[in-house]
């Protein structure tokens, strides 16, 4: 054993301290939520330099998020001080993009390869499915790019698929060819989507033995977070790194100057790296990605003579969120059962709301935060979490009425904004020449009178002559266009070569020694970028516009130029690829700029990994959470439930469940029920608060209570949907044809009845007071008032639920 380094498994509980001490080839951590995984990941880290066991470099550390990176690499910062750099600690995404640059040349690629998002996927798609008229047989985009990421997630390809396909099957056929085109035109492109990121590592690795052993020699100590959400191309990955390298390749290595020997054993070999995996299969959230549970219960059968240690105890929560967790959690079969304690003490209860609509539920949280804030808490140490993008407008919309300071983490946006896709567009066509997709963005941005027509000359000039997009651009005066076009194509070609000969560094004085580095280029990504919209027009053209959202655009647009402006400021060596690698990783968990003093709102799938004092889990209703489209899918709703488990975890000393009766989704407002999950935790754990409109019904007043008042004699939810095998599409969408609607189910809340409204009809309103009808929509359970409120202003009501009555 290593010599204790004291200050780094000092307050560390004897399991963990092994965990930290261990050194040997496999280790896997098993452990709960809250105990200390990460936390023990880093001081492993940190034990491994210190006592001089791994040189940083040898060190790889896999994250889920780039934050969660750069809060890791900051930890064993703050542990060891400098002595660190030299580390990988990265993301999955982030770690294969380093070697695929490195080694694109050997795999037919360019070292300035385009990653196209999902966004641009799905552009490529729609032109491939259009183009073989695959629509007519029922092909979608976003379908066919589900499934593609699938196959790749499994590191299948398009030929791979066909062998084992039904090939006498017109569908298959035509999947297999839209899988190949698209293929074909992210290679033409020199493009990678974010699957082939991890796919084309693994694929280097397999097909270049000597490329995979320079990676497995370097790196010794390969130590991975999250392990139960990797997919099985990432598991690939990891073992791709892991393998031993043979003596051959060490002998080869030794003898073009790679001082390796050393390294190997007696045999000859350089042994595979030593790997420790941190994971929660409660935790596993991912499986609509190909995330595989499995990775982990394999993991000892992959890793034979593995060490294992468990972890029990929690550090975050409070004994009243623990048992809410482990009582949901406990639901879900086919698990181990773990046995989290902490030593904190109960807590205070959770609190639960339901509220009539989603608005009432994001006042009642506006407010509690804004009396968490009073009595002392953080804005920075609270959080909302919810299932759906979507819910966040209600809760925006009154955060901002309330001046609340918040971020939505993640979920901005902002480079998926058409005006930033523009110009970023043009900053790719600069690094990546063959990047048809992003020249053809810019082709007519702004308006340069360029139509579909001239698009599809040149894109068939291209194809003829095998030469690409960019060169056909080049020769357009040949191609028999009008004057005014032709100019505009060859004026935009010549500003895309400018730029680019704008990133040459300058040629070394003559009288340079013939090995003097080459002075570096003093142009900034932020200089590029700056001629490019000046050069183009684009920001002009917002600017000038008469279009009121083209001023917001314009703002955007020099947000990016300010943007690139830090990014020079803090990296002053990189180069523009760097920038846009950088910005195409920004994954859902991270934002550029980590503002602080503000509460975070995000989905529970960006939560993970991550803790608050106060945690806001929001929508916990059927239809969200479990959310409908996972809730008909095998194995749904115990994925759904441990996303539950995973919202609940995150709370250190406040944890508030909230729910609303009735929810606008997809342009409709639909009757909202209870979560089956809710049910699920003891009722004494949570201490229900009301709907400032329920304040008179009697006995109780969570959901629980409502329901059983609605059904005289039962005190619990009804047991039709209290399984997982309940069919959610079915309970959540109320059935077109009347009487097959949710019997007792859809009034579940508030029912009123056949209650009939005509405009003209004055009405009282729990909360807003009373009003006249001005107009009466919809049919059925859906039919909507629209309300003047003497004082309330203008509202919708759904009628069969609002709390109103006739005056
Ligand atoms: P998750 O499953 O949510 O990712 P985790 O197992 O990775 O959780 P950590 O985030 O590492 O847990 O730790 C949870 C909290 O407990 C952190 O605030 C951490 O600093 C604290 N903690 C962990 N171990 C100890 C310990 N031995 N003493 C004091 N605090 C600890
Ligand atoms: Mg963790």
């Amino acid at each position: 054993a290593p010599p204790a380094a004291s200050a780094l498994v000092d307050g560390l509980n004897p399991e963990q301290r092994e965990a930290v001490e261990y050194r040997g080839p496999a280790l896997l951590i098993v452990a709960g939520a809250g105990s200390g995984k990460t936390r023990v990941l880093t001081h492993r880290i940190a034990g491994l330099l210190e006592s001089r066991d791994a040189w940083p470099s040898q060190i790889l550390a896999i994250t889920f998020t780039n934050k969660a990176a750069a809060e890791m690499r900051e930890r064993v910062r703050h542990l060891l001080g400098d002595g660190a750099d030299g580390m990988w600690i990265s993301t999955f995404h982030s770690a294969c993009v380093r070697i695929l640059r490195r080694e694109a040349d050997a795999i037919g690629l360019s070292s300035t390869f385009t990653i196209y998002d999902s966004a641009d996927t799905r552009v490529i798609l729609k032109r491939i499915i259009k183009d073989l008229d695959a629509d007519t047989m029922g092909f979608t985009p976003a379908g066919v790019q589900g499934k593609i990421s699938k196959l790749k997630n499994e590191l299948a390809d398009a030929d791979s698929y066909a062998r084992n396909a039904n090939m006498n099957d017109p569908h298959e056929v035509m999947f297999v060819e839209i899988f190949r085109q698209y293929a074909r035109r992210l290679r033409d492109a020199s493009a990678l989507d974010f699957d082939d990121l991890i796919g084309e590592t693994v694929y280097l690795f397999r097909a270049f033995p000597k490329t995979a052993a320079l990676y497995q020699r370097r790196f010794r100590h390969i130590l991975v977070d999250e392990y139960q959400d990797t997919n099985h191309a990432q598991y690939s990955l990891i073992h791709e790194l892991t393998r031993p390298v043979a003596p051959e390749l060490v002998d080869e290595m030794e003898s073009q100057g790679l001082h390796v020997r050393s390294l190997a054993d007696s045999s000859g070999s350089i042994p595979g790296a030593s790997l420790t995996v941190v994971g929660d299969s409660d935790q596993s959230i991912y499986a609509f990605r190909g995330a595989d549970i499995r990775n982990i219960v394999e993991f000892e059968r992959d890793f034979p003579g593995a060490r294992v240690v468990l972890l029990e105890q929690n550090y975050r929560s409070t004994q009243n969120i623990l048992s809410a967790a482990n009582a949901v959690i406990g639901n879900n079969f086919d698990r181990k059962d773990k046995k989290l304690w902490t030593a904190v003490g109960d807590g205070e209860k959770i609190t639960g709301y339901t509220g009539y609509t989603a608005h009432d539920e994001a006042q009642f949280i506006a407010d509690e935060i804004e009396a968490l804030h009073r009595s002392g808490v953080d804005y920075r140490d609270i959080a909302v979490f919810y299932r759906t993008n979507a819910q966040t407008r209600a809760l925006e919309e009154i955060f901002v009425r309330s001046a609340l300071p918040y971020r939505v983490v993640g979920g901005t946006k902002f480079y998926e904004r058409a005006e930033i896709k523009d110009a970023m567009a043009y900053l790719i066509s600069v690094a990546n020449p063959l990047d048809e997709l992003a020249l053809r963005r810019i082709l007519n941005t702004p308006k340069r009178g360029i139509g579909p027509a001239t698009v599809t000359a040149l894109a068939t000039f291209a194809e003829q002559n095998e030469i690409s997009f960019r060169q056909a651009m080049r020769a357009a005066a040949g191609l028999g266009l009008g004057p005014k076009v032709t100019a505009a194509i060859t004026a935009l070609a010549n500003l895309l070569d400018e730029a680019a000969l704008m990133l040459v560094p300058p040629t070394p004085p003559a009288d340079a020694p013939a090995d003097a580095p080459a002075p570096a280029s003093s142009v900034k990504v932020s200089d590029v970028l700056s001629h490019l919209l000046t050069g183009s027009g684009l920001l002009d053209a917002l600017r000038n516009s008469r279009d009121p959202q083209d001023e917001a655009r314009a703002e955007n647009v020099d947000e990016l130029l300010a943007q690139t402006k830090d990014f020079d400021k803090d990296n002053p060596d990189a180069t523009l690829v760097d920038f846009l690698t950088q910005v195409s990783l920004v994954a859902a968990a991270d934002d550029l700029d980590d503002a602080s003093g503000t509460v975070s709102l995000m989905t529970l799938h960006t939560a993970k990994g991550l803790e608050y004092h106060a945690v806001f889990v929001t929508g916990i209703e059927e239809g969200l959470l479990p959310h409908q489209i996972s809730a008909s899918e095998p194995g749904g709703p115990a994925e759904e439930r441990r996303l539950f488990y995973v919202g609940i975890t995150r709370a250190r000393v406040r944890l508030y469940l909230s729910l609303a009766m009735s929810r606008a989704q997809f342009g409709e407002t639909n009757v909202a029920l209870p979560s089956r999950y809710l049910q699920e935790i003891p009722e004494e754990l949570i201490d229900w608060k009301q709907s400032p409109g329920m304040a008179n019904s009697r006995g109780g007043t969570g959901p629980r209570a409502l329901n059983a008042r609605r059904q005289p004699g039962a005190d619990r939810w009804g047991s039709s949907y209290n399984s997982d095998r309940f069919s959610v599409a079915a309970s959540t969408k109320p059935a077109r044809a009347a009487g097959a609607e949710w019997p007792n189910k859809v009034t579940a809340v508030r029912d009123n009845g056949d209650l009939t409204l005509d405009a003209g009809d004055r009405i009282r309103h729990a909360d807003f007071g009373e009003g006249r009808v001005t107009q009466v929509t919809g049919e059925g359970t859906k039919k909507v008032a629209h309300v003047s409120f003497d004082s309330a202003g203008q509202k919708k009501l759904l009628i069969k639920i609002a709390p109103i009555e006739k005056i």
